[in-house]
């Protein structure tokens, strides 16, 4: 067992995720990252890369094939994590999915509901709930142990797009879910805090990258730049490592001042 402090990343292949595994590694946390198997259960996670810079800081590196939405395989992902590391300090959860296409919300049909539901907040709250479960559990077994949870949210849990509906409803229910943990364990010592980015550099937003480049460029962003992993990767590793321990249920909006009401 190390006496580092271990941090648990979901959807850590790219993006967002990514830059935060990447951050946390550089600020000495040992690292557990899960991703969807590319091709069957059977298949590795496409984590290697990720994994190689996280080992060549130093740091111990776990990779887990895990898809979120799937609560069967919940248990496995704490399993493993205890059976390499023996604790858990920093859940972060960051896995989340867009609709694959936008429409308006008198269209929205049943199926996207469900997929991006099951994803960013059905796998979210059930996974995070197994981790606050084993963090309990082990604390006082572990030296120096203080855990922490972050949810990575958006800002589109508080600004309507009607075009994505299933994502906004996922995102505003994601951020009930941080206030109910917030609530629940900050008599156990576990600050939780909630992330939401604005508009973010990532594959997420690929598609709709001129669109964005525009309303940027027109004023939407106060701060007239895109996000990238990285603004939203120092916010989390500022959370992880303590900086908010007294403000649990902080909500950090990560997005150049998108939410600021303007006149
Ligand atoms: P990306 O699409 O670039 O990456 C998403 C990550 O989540 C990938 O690692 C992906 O893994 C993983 N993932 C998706 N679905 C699942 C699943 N069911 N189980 C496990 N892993 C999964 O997205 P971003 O990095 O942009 O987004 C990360 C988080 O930030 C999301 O929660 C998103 O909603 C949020 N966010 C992003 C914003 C942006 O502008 N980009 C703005 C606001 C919030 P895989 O490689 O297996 O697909």
């Amino acid at each position: 067992m190390t006496n580092s402090p271990v941090a648990l990343i979901t959807g850590a292949s790219r993006g967002i995720g990514r830059a935060i595994a990447l951050a946390l590694a550089a600020e000495g946390f040992d690292i557990a990252a899960t991703a969807r198997p590319r091709s069957g259960p059977a298949e590795a996670p496409p984590l290697d890369e990720v994994g190689a810079r996280v080992t060549g800081l130093g740091r111990r590196w776990l990779a887990l094939a895990a898809d979120v939405s799937d609560l069967d395989g919940h248990a496995g992902v704490v399993e493993q994590v205890d059976a390499a590391f023996g604790r858990l300090d920093v859940f972060v959860s960051n896995a989340g999915v867009a609709p694959k296409r936008r429409m308006d919300v008198l269209e929205t049909t049943p199926e996207s509901f469900d997929r991006v539901m099951g994803t960013n907040l059905r796998g979210a709250f059930f996974l995070a709930q197994r981790a606050a479960r084993y963090m309990l559990q082990r604390r006082e077994a572990v030296a120096g142990a203080r855990p922490r949870i972050v949810f990575i949210g958006s800002v589109s849990a508080a600004a309507s797009s009607p075009s994505r509906a299933e994502y906004c409803i996922s995102k505003a229910g994601l951020s009930m879910a941080a206030r109910l943990f917030a609530d629940r364990l900050a008599g156990d010592g576990i600050p939780v805090f909630e992330v939401r980015p604005g508009i973010i550099h990532t594959d997420m937003t690929a598609p709709v990258r001129e669109r964005y480049d525009a309303a940027i460029a027109g004023g939407l962003v106060p701060q007239r730049r895109w996000g990238e992993p990285e603004d939203v990767a120092r916010a989390v590793v500022a959370l992880a490592r303590g900086d908010f321990d007294y403000s649990t249920g902080l909500v950090v909006d990560v997005g150049g001042g998108l939410m600021l009401p303007r006149l």
